[in-house]
């Protein structure tokens, strides 16, 4: 098998003989950097499984920018097992995406990425703000409203994303669910270092 970010021939070294199931080679996961556990956000007990670097940021754009659908399982690949049984009995709600994106994309890239732990998933949130997080400023991105669509929510969740940056999407999903189920939980593939909120 060949490494699905940089195309050399795997399974030569100690670490990618351990790490089969890992779609990335040796070299291109060491730059993938542990985040450390035992994180909160906003008081919620809070897993992040790296740091967003330049190195993680070019593999999550070229999935989520470029379309790459090909990259969907190189970001939880390595903790699949244990997340599925760490979750297990919860259901995963994703972040939203802007509608206009995902037919950019052609591809819903958060749940193709989660698909992958088996567990049951829930797209529950609706952004009313339809502008690109990207396009605002600081202060904008801070006030992102987000709205509950018309669901019972299960009693056990996780809110999952891929990208933890100014904290603003995961705060507005927190005041939405808060109160209205009995455990959430946060879930993140990456953060950024020292990110608002984030302990
Ligand atoms: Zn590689």
């Amino acid at each position: 098998m060949r490494c699905l970010w940089c195309g050399r021939e795997m399974g030569s070294t100690v670490g990618e003989m351990l790490w089969e199931e890992d779609q990335l080679c040796h070299t291109c996961r060491g730059k993938w950097i542990r985040a450390g556990s035992g994180h909160r956000f906003s008081g919620c007990r809070t897993e992040i499984l790296y740091l967003y670097n330049q190195d993680t940021a070019s593999v999550l754009l070229q999935y989520k920018e470029m379309g790459d659908e090909a990259l969907k399982d190189v970001f939880l690949c390595r903790d699949r097992k244990r997340l599925s049984l760490k979750y297990r009995g919860s259901t995963l709600v994703l972040m939203p995406s802007r509608e206009e994106k995902v037919r950019e994309r052609g591809f819903p890239h958060l749940r193709k990425m989660f698909e992958q732990l088996d567990l049951p998933m829930l797209d529950c949130f609706e952004k009313t703000d339809p502008r690109d997080q990207k396009e605002l400023s600081y202060e904008e991105r801070q006030t992102i409203v987000l709205k509950l669509k018309n669901v019972t929510l299960p009693e056990k969740i996780v809110l999952v994303d891929d990208v933890i940056t100014t904290g603003a999407t995961m705060r507005a999903a927190l005041s939405c669910v808060k109160d209205r189920c009995g455990s959430v939980r946060i879930l993140a593939v990456f953060a950024v270092a020292g990110e608002h909120g984030i302990s």
